[in-house]
């Protein structure tokens, strides 16, 4: 039997997508049973890697989309639209779809999968976070007996990039980002990996299949890394911590209606944690479930050829279906996604969680005492409070709190800004 493929886009994944499919040498027997047919670019002037037979690479999305010797479109093109429609077409073509695209799948999840669920499709997204690394079957399948209660997760390789960079070689922030986007890491725009944006898609749709519910994409808090300092990583380091940018979806309170916090931001990891010691552009996800415990999934998370091996997996399960001739109307609920209602979220003020805070100070007797009589009387307890250095004549002093409510830390802060004796507060960080 032969299945056709209709690519759409031949960028850093779609050729390394074309390349497996095209040497399958040595790989899954199924794989030789796999056709390119047909590969939509936006320009047929670039010189590409890989040559094809004249026709195969056209411009026309829609004619792709549209083929009826075409079984399943995968979508390599990136950004909202035109993805986002030629999914929706793909799949009232009743073909199945596979796709890489975390912020389309982030954005319009719903809508693509009540259409591939009417129509009786697959749509399979495993190349959308994690790159490489298996993490979406195993949430959908091998983890799926298992109360999943939190995903955090290292899913930004160009911000883990940057931090280690910071941390190891103690560049600066616009430094690191410039030497990232050399190295062909990040993107001459950075805003979706540096504000935390990437991450935050990411999440959303890792939370959506752990927690069986679907999220909205603009209820992830969300806060990037532009405000790291190499003094706070320093700080960091000798409180026994390194700072990453975390994805964290978990159960916050589990009432009959289970609530959830999503959220992105900078964190200091302790340094016997397992994120800890994930970096430069490598990924992480740490789940936890009930009965399993803790189970981590590491590796390459972009690339074109760690990428390209899990789209070709979600190619090949689909294959591998419509080869067993069982193809029904009827979704394996194992591959599909069927979920209904909107999980809840916790408002960011809410949750509970410790901080790290850096004061600048007038160096005089009693600032220490006036701060912890300011966090005290919002039950802000303080787990230490250090006098690290001075700066421009100043004291440089940095508290780490035990778990506090986030508003009432965030209202001890107003208050803490008001004393006569406090010049500012540089960084205020989440700790893990
Ligand atoms: P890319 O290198 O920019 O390639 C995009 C491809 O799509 C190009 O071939 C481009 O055509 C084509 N394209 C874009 N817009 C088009 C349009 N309007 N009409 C026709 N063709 C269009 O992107 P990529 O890095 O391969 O990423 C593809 C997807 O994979 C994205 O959703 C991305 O988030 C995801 N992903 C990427 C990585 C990674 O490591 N790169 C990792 C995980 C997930 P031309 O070649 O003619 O310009």
């Amino acid at each position: 039997m032969v299945f056709k493929i209709g690519l759409l886009g031949l960028g850093t994944v779609g050729i390394g997508t074309a390349q497996i499919l095209l040497d399958s040498s040595g790989r899954n027997p199924l794989l030789e049973e796999i056709v390119v047919s047909q590969i939509g670019v936006r320009s047929l002037e670039k010189t590409r890697p890989i040559k094809f037979p004249p026709g195969v690479i056209t411009t026309d999305l829609v004619a792709i989309v549209t083929d009826p010797e075409i079984n399943i479109v995968v979508e390599l093109l990136g950004g909202l639209e035109p993805a986002r429609t030629m999914i929706l077409q793909a799949i009232d073509q009743g073909k199945h779809v596979v796709t890489a695209n975390k912020a389309v799948i982030a954005r319009h999840g719903d809508e693509i999968y009540e259409a591939a669920n009417r129509a009786g499709v697959y749509v399979l997204l495993e190349a959308s976070v994690g790159g490489g690394i298996p993490i979406i079957k195993p949430l959908k399948q091998s983890l799926g007996a298992n109360r999943i209660t939190s995903i955090i997760g290292i899913v930004n390789g160009t911000t883990n990039y940057i931090l280690t960079q910071m941390t190891t070689a103690g560049a600066d922030f616009s430094d690191a980002l410039v030497e990232a986007q050399h190295l062909g890491y990040a993107e001459a725009d950075s805003t979706a990996d540096v504000d935390g944006l990437d991450a935050a898609d990411k999440i959303a749709i890792l939370a959506s299949l752990g927690f069986g519910e679907r999220v909205q994409r603009e209820s992830v808090y969300c806060e990037g890394i532009r405000k790291v300092s190499t003094v706070d990583i320093a700080y960091a380091d000798k409180l026994g911590f390194v700072i990453k940018l975390l994805a964290i979806a978990k159960i916050s309170e589990k009432t009959e209606s289970r609530i959830l916090q999503l959220r992105v931001h900078p964190t200091l990891v302790p340094k016997s944690h397992p994120l800890a010691s994930v970096e430069g552009v490598n990924n992480a996800i740490l789940v936890e479930g009930d009965p399993l415990g803790q189970v981590m999934f590491y590796g390459p998370g972009a690339g074109s050829g760690p990428t390209a091996s899990a789209v070709v997996s979600d190619i090949m399960n689909i294959v591998a279906i419509l080869k067993s001739n069982n193809h029904t109307q009827t979704l394996n609920p194992l591959l599909s996604c069927t979920h209904q209602h909107y999980c809840q979220i916790t408002p960011i003020e809410a949750i509970e969680t410790r901080f790290y805070a850096r004061f600048l100070t007038k160096d005089v007797p009693g600032v220490i005492g006036n701060l912890g009589r300011s966090f005290g009387n919002y039950q802000v307890s303080l787990e230490s409070v250090v006098q690290i250095g001075f700066k421009e004549e100043l004291a440089e002093i940095v508290v780490v709190t035990h778990y506090v409510c986030e508003g009432n830390f965030r209202t001890a802060l107003d208050e803490v800004r008001t004393l006569e004796t406090i010049k500012s507060i540089p960084s205020v960080l989440r700790v893990l």
